[in-house]
């Protein structure tokens, strides 16, 4: 019994009074945006004359927000869209009026080094926003690829960030109140090894997987998919891909991303039974999801499941 109440204590997070604790959609898009660089396909046509079509790079804001002190904010993953990202954390910041905010988050959490998740780190940089010692978490993979390779190797050095380990399996507290473990995803890991985050507030688990390989592949040394999802309230998923529909000419077997529909397929009866919410992200332009009143679109809302908007809310 003292043993499972010692458990319990390291697992969950420090309850700090009257906090809340909320994830911000920052983008949704994959790697290339929406409209996707240099891409005329209709769909990035559309998303260029309506503003409202448009998608930044997959993004999360970590925001905690205690009583009578200021928020906390955590960006969870650095994309190439950061400058619009960090405007869009403007109301939780108590930013100096009139000048840079040498300081727009309290900490950045990596989960792979892929274009769209980690090259915003150059805004953190001495020629942009020159922060000071910003904690920046990532597997140790992903670390001492920072530290080995320029540019990034440069911020460690002028101090400009600070890298912190966060090996997978192990659970850390960016701040009082929240507890973050990464996980261990299998994914194409050319220059660093890749995670999810498990992400959780005072009243729910959230788990972030924007980039994976299909759920077939996740045998040893990953976890289960039918694990993963234990304990987990709201997931928040790779969406790169509908169907094998929108890639003509691919073998769906050499396509490195669960398609939604088998996703779906996947989690359907514990979204149907209340159990899991599920928000889609990580949409390539390719997507048919992205038609608002498409069929693939009004699909996926009747099984149960969401498509995440830039600037959608889901507290913790
Ligand atoms: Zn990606
Ligand atoms: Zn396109
Ligand atoms: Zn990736």
């Amino acid at each position: 019994m003292l043993r499972a109440i010692a458990l319990a204590a390291l697992l969950l997070p420090t309850a700090v009074l009257g906090q809340s604790v909320r994830l911000r959609a920052l983008g949704t898009a994959q790697d290339g945006g929406i409209p996707h660089a240099a891409c005329a396909c209709p769909r990035c046509d559309a998303a260029r004359a309506d503003p409202s079509r448009r998608r930044l790079v997959a993004s999360l804001g970590l925001v905690v927000s205690g009583e009578g002190s200021a928020s906390k904010v955590f960006l969870i993953d650095a994309t190439p869209d950061l400058r619009a990202q960090l405007d869009m954390l403007a109301d939780v910041r108590d930013a100096p009026a009139d000048r840079v905010d040498r300081a727009p988050v309290d900490g950045v959490l990596l989960t792979h080094a892929h274009v769209g998740h980690y090259a915003g780190l150059m805004f953190f940089g001495y020629e942009a926003v020159s922060t000071r010692d910003l904690p920046v978490w990532g597997t140790p993979k992903m670390i001492a690829f920072l530290r080995a390779n320029e540019p990034w190797a440069q911020l460690v050095r002028i101090r400009n960030i600070e890298p912190r380990e966060a090996p997978p399996g192990v659970a850390f507290e960016p701040a009082p109140g929240v507890t973050v473990t990464p996980i261990r995803v299998p994914h194409r890991d050319e220059l660093s090894d890749t995670v999810g985050f498990r992400i959780t507030g005072p009243a729910r688990t959230a788990l972030y997987i924007p980039d994976t390989e299909p759920w077939r592949n996740w045998r040893e040394p990953f976890p289960d998919p039918i694990t993963l999802f234990e304990g987990v309230d709201v997931a928040i998923l790779d969406a790169t891909f509908y169907s094998p529909g929108e890639l003509p000419g691919r073998n769906i077997a050499a396509i490195g991303h669960p398609l939604m529909t088998e996703t779906m397929d996947l989690l359907e009866s514990r979204v149907r039974a209340g159990a899991l919410t599920v928000y889609f992200t990580h949409l390539n332009h390719s997507n048919p999801v992205l038609d608002p009143a498409g069929e693939e679109a009004r699909a996926v809302e009747s099984r149960g499941f969401m498509i995440l908007r830039d600037g959608q809310e889901i507290p913790l």
